[in-house]
């Protein structure tokens, strides 16, 4: 893999190409040092590229050809695994991502997920026969067949930049549709090296996958209004998706969306209070807070919330943010200056409404650049403070007071979000029982894990519609079509 002479190019009908818009810098989230340069696509290349991925979808083979797509998911998988050293030092580079997150859902986890996607094509019921009836007396044989939604349009975030392109690229190839795909300007490399790696390591033909980047939003915007493109599948915060969301509804476009969360960590007041308040802790400084699926609310027993305030503390306060180079890094830099100040904002809020903090507040005295924010913990505030309501996206967990189960569970609902939970419970069936009471689309009861390829992952309410991962994630990527043939 060349990785990128300096500037990276845009992938548009086959060629790695340069940007009409020309570049933008690429910076190093912990150092702020400039990586290098991109190339800034503009709306001409927007549109050869949605060009390029209609005619790849109508002009040739590659919707009906399954064992070509499945060889061609599988080759992406393999060039990603052959250069994943290289991709680990420009994720934890570009993305700011602590090395130790890179042997999971940073890097290793997606690729081999891809496997998941090949599996599926290959295995898939793709006609299923519905037998014969007579509707309306007339004897017919029925059957329903999945087929591709079409031309994609994939609009992406930066926090898991290869967790979230694989996770919908796997999908809507092995599925048989065609790709553009726009990343977030803030981390074009990741998606820059995918185009590279397509171009010259697979045999996906030429149009079949588009890559965009750009530091322009609204080449996004282009995607979920232009007629060519039949569904459009985001994942960025809620506010976005409301847009594109509005965007498509022109051309009633499939939308699919996975969007911004505000997910409550409950403790029961049977639990291992020490045990659940670290793990607490612990979790929302993983990528300085950066998931949208982290708990970023935690919610314990009131007679026992001094207590939990002061175990969360003393986890986030033992963990330093640092160089996400280093082995032992947990917690790195936000990815911006922007995205740090917005935190900082917050954190400023936080004490408006009344808040203290127990540990953290602002940014680390001994990172004088880089974009790191203190581990924080909010305490003092109920579950309608802002700080409480709202995503900050940063190492940031607001502690809130529960009366009990019933509370707890009215608590950890009241919320615009329904992304994901945590229970923690001593007896596991009232954990479990709690858990079933969420409006969430992952739960998790006393630490077990919910990430992996064959899960189906997304958001009740305002954290999205449809579902990644999985096989409904792969059939997020279909349409159904009923062929009636008459009989007689
Ligand atoms: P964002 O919404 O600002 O941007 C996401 C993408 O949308 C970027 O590629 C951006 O260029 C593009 N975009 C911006 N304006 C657009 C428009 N008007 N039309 C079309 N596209 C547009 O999000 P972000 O700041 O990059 O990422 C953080 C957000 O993503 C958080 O809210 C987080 O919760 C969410 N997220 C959700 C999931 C999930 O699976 N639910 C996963 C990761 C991140």
């Amino acid at each position: 893999m060349a990785l990128i002479d300096g500037v990276s190019r845009l992938l548009i009908d086959g060629k790695l190409t340069p940007g009409g818009a020309g570049s933008f810098a690429t910076l190093n989230p912990a150092t702020e040092e400039v990586l290098g340069e991109a190339a800034n696509a503009d709306a001409a290349d927007m549109d050869l590229a949605i060009d390029a991925a209609r005619r790849a979808f109508d002009g040739t083979d590659w919707s009906t050809n399954t064992a070509l797509r499945v060889r061609c998911v599988r080759q992406l998988r393999d060039a990603l695994g052959e250069h994943v050293e290289e991709l680990r030092e420009l994720t934890i580079a570009e993305v700011g991502a602590p090395r130790m997150l890179t042997a999971g859902a940073q890097l290793e986890g997606p690729i081999a997920d891809l496997a998941f996607a090949a599996d599926t094509a290959e295995s898939y019921e793709w006609t299923q026969d519905l037998g014969q009836a007579s509707p309306l007396g007339i004897p017919t044989r029925r059957s329903v067949v999945r087929e591709a939604v079409g031309v994609v349009g994939a609009i992406t975030p930066w926090n898991f930049p290869h967790q979230i392109n694989l996770a919908k690229l796997g999908p809507a190839l092995a599925a048989g549709n065609t790709v553009v795909l726009k990343p977030a300007p803030d981390t074009p490399w990741v998606a820059a090296v995918l185009g590279e790696l397509i171009a010259e390591h697979t045999d996906i033909p030429p149009g079949v996958v588009n890559i965009v980047t750009s530091t322009d939003h609204t080449l996004g915007a282009m995607l979920a209004k232009d007629p060519r493109v039949d569904m459009v599948s985001f994942t960025g915060s809620t506010a976005t998706g409301r847009s594109v969301m509005a965007d498509a509804a022109a051309t009633i476009k499939k939308v699919f969306l996975e969007l911004g969360g505000k997910s409550a960590f409950v403790v029961l007041d049977d639990a291992d209070l020490a045990a659940a308040c670290s793990v607490a802790g612990f979790s929302v400084c993983l990528h300085a807070g950066q998931g949208c699926a982290i708990t970023t609310r935690l919610v314990v027993p009131r007679a026992r919330y001094d207590e939990a305030v002061a175990i969360a503390a003393g986890t986030m306060g033992s963990i330093k943010p640092g160089d996400p180079s280093k082995p032992g890094t947990v917690c790195g830099p936000v990815i911006s200056a922007r995205q740090r100040d917005r935190v900082q904002s917050y954190l400023d809020l936080a004490l408006t409404e009344g808040g203290s903090f127990a540990c953290g507040g602002g940014r680390p005295a001994d990172q004088p650049a880089g974009f790191f924010i203190e581990p924080t913990v909010i305490a003092g505030l109920t579950n309608s403070a802002r700080v409480a309501r709202e995503e900050i996206f940063g190492p940031v967990l607001t502690v809130i007071a529960h009366d009990g189960d019933d509370d707890a569970v009215r608590i950890a609902n009241d919320s615009p979000y329904g992304l994901s939970a945590t229970v923690y419970g001593g007896d596991a069936e009232r954990a479990a029982a709690v858990a079933a009471r969420l409006r969430a689309g992952t739960v998790n009861v006393n630490g077990g894990v919910w990430y992996s390829a064959d899960v189906p992952f997304g958001g009740y309410k305002q954290s999205g519609n449809g579902r990644e991962m999985g096989v409904a994630g792969f059939e997020e990527y279909l349409e159904i079509k009923a062929i009636a043939t008459a009989a007689n």
